[in-house]
């Protein structure tokens, strides 16, 4: 695979960048990103993943689009409202990158799709808003050895981190999550400020970049939490749980 005249170029900025460089780009080209809902999270994902080369973003939403997304979810237009997103969001990608390939699935994702998606891609990006699907995308991503960058997002605080059993002492969701007993907070009813889940979805962005690439570190391990009141990071170490149910030791007796 080579890059074209019109690929340098449009490139140039960050193949200049000594950790990405030709090499780095050529990565990015032949690489593929899964995109768990595009909402809020995912549209800033997606702009920057399609903007920066990543040859194919497969994008899984089965929302259509009302007004009230349009306060944070920054890959839509007014013009869109009803139409699916995944439809939507792929007539911006494109306009943005015409040379990428981008797969819309408007079906819930379950047991039946999960592995054939998971299977197919280098990195996940979890953007979704619910339990049930970060456990199905973690298990799926746990078994298939796959890399997840996690975002979450609610009222004034974001969070985000990497999974990625391919380093055994990397922890999964369900280490930290465990079954989601705390009550589950969506952002129709809790409220949600459009520039925190930016910032958030922006990282899960520059994460998966890092991990296609391979330069830098990663999140794995680590949990950063954004507090928007105050504009401060807060980082806080985790560990994989031996008697996780999802990647633990205990689930081989
Ligand atoms: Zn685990």
């Amino acid at each position: 695979m080579q890059l074209t005249d019109e690929e340098l170029l449009r490139y140039s900025r960050q193949i200049l960048l000594k950790d990405v460089d030709v090499t780095g780009q050529l990565k990015l080209k032949a690489s593929s990103v899964l995109i768990v809902g595009v909402g809020g999270l995912g549209s800033p994902a997606a702009l920057y993943l399609a903007a920066a080369g990543v040859g194919r973003l497969i994008l899984a939403d089965y929302d259509k689009l009302d007004l009230t997304n349009l306060q944070r979810q920054v890959i839509y237009q007014t013009n869109q409202i009803q139409q699916t997103k995944v439809a939507a969001a792929k007539q911006r990608l494109l306009a943005l990158n015409p040379l990428l390939e981008i797969e819309p699935m408007a079906l819930p994702i379950s047991d039946d799709n999960i592995e054939s998606l998971v299977s197919s891609v280098a990195v996940v990006l979890d953007c979704s808003d619910n339990f049930l699907t970060r456990e199905l995308i973690n298990k799926t991503c746990v078994t298939l050895k796959k890399p997840l960058v996690s975002g979450a997002a609610i009222r004034l605080q974001g969070q985000i981190t990497v999974f990625d059993k391919r380093h055994m002492e990397s922890p999964c969701y369900h280490c930290l999550f465990g079954t989601g007993g705390e009550q589950e907070l969506t952002c129709s009813e809790a409220g949600i400020l459009g520039p925190v889940v930016g910032i958030i979805g922006a990282m899960q962005a520059l994460e998966a970049i890092k991990l296609i690439v391979g330069f830098g570190q990663t999140l794995v391990g680590k949990l950063l939490l954004f507090d928007a009141a105050t504009s401060c990071f807060k980082e806080v170490k985790i560990t994989a749980d031996p008697s996780c149910k999802v990647c633990g030791t205990a689930q081989n007796e």
